[in-house]
């Protein structure tokens, strides 16, 4: 196998450094987390996506879940063609948006009524000020290494590109944006009773259903049953967040695979197809309070925009009617059993935890279960692997802490490939070891 060279990709990044900050407009890409420049991306097909150096990966990146279908699936991409052609925002209303809502809302016994914004961030925050209004109560728990999108209040031992820069936080978050924040450790039921017991202005709990930004963690059934019990019991709102989870694991959320009782779903991601679309959305008595029916105010110039709708309503059609996920379960039984016997052979610490189109290796030897015992990763490790899996052609996240994407155009032929890269890399992470011990 040649060497994979990545002159074009280098240029551009230190190109990029003049007028955008470090070169990206998301941490992640920055690739700080892996050493070396990030790649700089030409164009993307089904299951490939390649580089300006023309180097051809299969993506498990997959722009971070939206592409489930894998990049420009056909029938997606007319409907799109199709919809440039009628304009491209309006600023009213259009068809689009009420086809969309109802899909989604059909697939979530828990929403009857939902509200398009652009982003998941902007689902989170909008959510969580409908909390409050219909609780009449100001504080939220959320769980360590629970990523929400970058609102402030939310930016207090969050995952994601912060579990990677090991950021406490972040700066220019007031104190004040965050005192009405209690921090709980997932999957540990007496870490949320003890805010319980001490706290009596608490609005929500926000919880990844399945946490991705910590790494995948799976939560415990009797986890799930005690939070639904507590929020019964203190008449607290769960805000399901499912901008990752949603539609990864069956045509819904993960919020019925686990029993939990959501009050208020956020979605993004599949949801726009590759767009940027998010949604918060709940049972009518709570919607009901947002503007122009309520007085809780939320707004956005290009919510609901019409070519976004139409890449969405697209995607979850053709998700529907391929059913994937029977399919998405056995290839990632497959890496899952390729990383497996990997450990074993080169004698390696693996954990492999998934949920549907998500996959997560860590390596460790501890099950992973929350946020702490996800950081036991051994993220050096986690390096020299990722740049196997760049030179053998598989792009994956850049990062220990951030789940693998899979999508339903990957072939026989891919997933072999993925598996036997997983072998190479993994070796090759057996023999640096060997060197620098
Ligand atoms: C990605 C993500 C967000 C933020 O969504 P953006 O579209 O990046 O703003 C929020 N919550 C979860 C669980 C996510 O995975």
């Amino acid at each position: 196998m040649s060497i994979k060279k990545f002159k074009n990709s280098q240029e551009l990044y230190e190109r990029g450094q003049a007028h955008l900050v470090g070169a990206v407009n998301s941490p992640v890409r920055a690739f700080k987390s892996v050493g070396g420049s990030p790649l700089f991306i030409s164009s993307a097909k089904g299951s490939k996506i390649i580089d300006v150096d023309d180097n051809v990966y299969i993506d498990l990146v997959l722009s971070y879940g939206p592409m489930i279908l894998g990049h420009r699936f056909p029938a997606v991409e007319k409907k799109i063609k199709k919809a440039l052609r009628h304009g491209y925002s309006f600023g009213a209303s259009s068809k689009g948006e009420l086809k969309l809502a109802k899909m989604i809302c059909s697939a979530f016994g828990s929403m009857d009524k939902i509200r398009f914004v652009n982003s998941g961030t902007e689902a989170v925050f909008s959510a969580i000020r409908l909390a409050r209004a219909f609780t009449g109560k100001d504080q939220i728990i959320k769980f360590s290494g629970g990523y929400h999108g970058h609102a402030d209040a939310l930016l207090v031992a969050a995952g994601s590109g912060l579990a990677t820069l090991s950021l406490p936080g972040s700066k220019g978050v007031p104190e004040d944006a965050v005192k009405n924040t209690l921090v709980a450790e997932f999957n540990q039921i007496e870490s949320v009773k003890n805010h319980i017991k001490e706290n009596h202005n608490i609005a929500a709990i926000i919880i990844e259903p399945i946490p991705g930004n910590m790494g995948v963690v799976l939560p415990n059934e009797d986890f799930i049953k005690g939070l639904n019990q507590l929020a019964k019991e203190h008449k607290i709102l769960i805000i399901a967040d499912e901008v990752m989870s949603g539609f990864r694991s069956k045509f819904g959320g993960a919020q019925d695979l686990i029993g939990l009782n959501a009050d208020i779903t956020c979605l993004g991601k599949v949801i726009g197809g590759g767009f940027p679309v998010g949604a918060y959305g709940a049972r009518n008595e709570i919607m009901e309070m947002v503007a122009p029916l309520g007085p809780v105010y939320q707004a956005g110039t290009l919510s609901g925009n019409p070519i976004a709708m139409a890449a969405g309503i697209a995607t979850l059609k053709e998700l529907k009617k391929q059913n994937p996920y029977k399919k998405f379960n056995k290839i990632a039984a497959k890496i899952e059993k390729a990383f497996l016997k990997g450990s074993k052979e080169f004698d390696l610490p693996v954990q492999v935890n998934r949920f549907g189109s998500m996959v997560n290796p860590f390596f460790t030897k501890e099950p992973v279960t929350d946020f702490p015992s996800a950081q036991k990763s051994d993220t050096e490790m986690f390096k020299i692997f990722f740049w196997e899996m760049i030179q053998e052609g598989l792009f994956i996240p850049p990062s220990q802490f951030e789940s693998w994407f899979l999508c339903s155009s990957m072939t026989k032929d891919e997933i072999k490939k993925v598996t036997s890269g997983i072998h190479t890399a993994l070796k090759k992470v057996a023999e640096t070891v060997k060197v620098t011990r």
